[in-house]
């Protein structure tokens, strides 16, 4: 199963810029982001260490926390300013692979080092060994019939999250499950124009999902267009989710986010470009 998933990217790969396989380690080298709509390569990525002041990352085997230094940056601040809101730290899912591309797990995005999964789960979090996060499933806080929050999970401190990282620097987008958006809108009370920038998507009921702008100085990374104007978003266009629990779409329309696109061309001296060698 494992092999297939292994052939099936290599073809990717082959498809998409000529013969390579990714080689290990981030491309060294100055820091640069190709690619369009999470779909590309990075150079000169860092990776998030496992455990900083805030944060855990979770699931290390099946998961590559690579990223701008920027993108790291903001994550770090996430836990700060969680830390500070006496929420417990936040297992931290997938970012990105060490120079990008698709990751193992069938993400479609997350391949520019500005994705990151950041698990909604804010019960007790002590410390854990590494068996234990390899094994951890965070729950959905999400009715199974996806029309609304699970009562007994969501908490206060999910909005003060939600918040805390809408207000990141540099981010374009967060996305979660249309009842965790509704919940937001339906709750939210005083400063509310960052809700706006909380998207609803397919799935994403246990993590929300924080896309950062392209940083500064990556003119192969265009910028996204904002998300659709006006307002928060708590209006036709969310209700179009729960309307399609009523109508599901044609399976072709329903199967959620478009296929995976071949690499940037530019990206296969990336991919292939030998790892740093010798002392730092
Ligand atoms: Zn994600």
């Amino acid at each position: 199963m494992h092999r297939n998933l292994l052939a099936a990217l290599l073809v990717l790969f082959l498809g998409a810029a000529g013969p390579m396989t990714p080689a290990p380690g981030p491309a060294p080298g100055p820091v640069r982001i190709i690619g369009v709509g999470g779909m590309g390569c990075i150079q000169g990525a860092v990776r998030l260490p496992d455990e900083v002041p805030g944060l855990q990352t979770i699931r290390i085997a099946r998961s590559s926390f690579w990223g701008h230094p920027e993108t790291i940056a903001h994550l770090r601040e996430l836990g700060l300013r969680a830390q500070a809101a006496g929420i417990a730290d936040l297992y931290m899912g997938d970012l990105s692979g060490p120079r990008g591309g698709p990751l193992a797990g069938g993400h479609m995005s997350h391949q520019m080092g500005i994705d990151a999964d950041v698990y909604l789960d804010l019960g007790p979090h002590p410390k854990l060994t590494p068996a234990q996060r390899e094994a951890l499933e965070p729950p959905s806080l999400v009715r199974a019939d996806g029309r609304g929050i699970d009562p007994a999970r969501w908490r206060p401190e999910h909005a003060t999250l939600l918040r805390l990282a809408a207000t990141l620097p540099g981010v374009d987008r967060v996305l979660v499950n249309a009842a965790i958006k509704k919940q937001l809108c339906e709750s939210v009370t005083g400063e509310r124009g960052w809700i706006r920038l909380v998207r609803p998507w397919w799935g994403h009921a246990s993590h929300m999902h924080i896309n950062f702008q392209c940083p500064a100085g990556q003119p192969e990374c265009p910028a996204r267009p904002p998300p659709p104007p006006p307002g928060d978003g708590c209006d036709a266009s969310l209700q179009w989710w729960f309307d399609r629990l009523d109508h599901p779409a044609k399976p072709e329309v329903a199967t959620g986010p478009a296929k995976p696109r071949a690499l940037p061309a530019a990206c296969g001296p990336i991919m292939a470009a030998p790892p740093r060698t010798g002392p730092g």
